[in-house]
């Protein structure tokens, strides 16, 4: 198999409706990092060859990406072990075969930075939190102490991908890119 380095440091994938069309969008903490990948290498990915797969085990799944480069030398696979989410369950339902590829950043917001009705991390709206001089959750049920979201910005940038595939994990195998990728990194040791 191919030398190709294997990358996780990147902090989760979101999917997004965007432009018509769903995007898978790996998130990068940072602006900087996420234009260096994206000019260093993804850039290069050759769109028809970008394959993605998702691998479900339990109520985690491994997203796994790659591509042939027009510049091999610079070239990554990525892979992230993440959550189930309803993000993900929608993507699964909804892309028929076809996504954008987008790098995404995103910024951490805190109560001053948001409107009334954006969402906690915790469910519960901001208007919830306001109300105390702690940012507190107002509903008793719920023991966040502190309003806090996430705000995702897509890159403009993008490719597309054809090759979506969901396996299952007696079909890895089958599958040269996840096979190497459960290989290189050491699958059993992160279940
Ligand atoms: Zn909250
Ligand atoms: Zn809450």
């Amino acid at each position: 198999m191919s030398a190709i380095p294997w990358f996780d440091d990147f902090e989760g994938v979101a999917y997004r409706y965007y432009d018509l069309r769903m995007n898978v969008v790996p998130l990068v903490s940072d602006r900087k990092e996420s234009a260096s990948l994206w000019h260093d290498t993804i850039r290069y990915w050759v769109d028809p060859s970008i394959k993605i797969r998702f691998v479900e085990i339990g109520d985690k799944y491994w997203f796994i990406m790659g591509a042939d480069s027009q510049k091999p030398d610079t070239n990554l696979s990525f892979y992230k072990v993440l959550q189930k989410s309803e993000n993900y369950e929608r993507f699964k339902k909804g892309h028929g075969g076809e996504a954008y590829l987008r790098l995404g950043t995103y910024a951490h917001k805190s109560l001053n930075d948001v409107k009334k009705d954006a969402l906690c991390q915790c469910g519960h709206e901001a208007r919830d939190h306001d109300e105390n001089d702690n940012d507190e959750c107002l509903y008793n049920e719920c023991d966040c102490k502190e309003f806090s979201t996430f705000q995702v910005n897509l890159l403009k940038r993008k490719k597309t991908i054809t090759d979506i595939a969901f396996l299952e994990e007696k079909d890895v195998k089958d599958d040269p890119l996840v096979w190497n990728c459960f290989n290189a990194n050491d699958f059993s040791e992160q279940e």
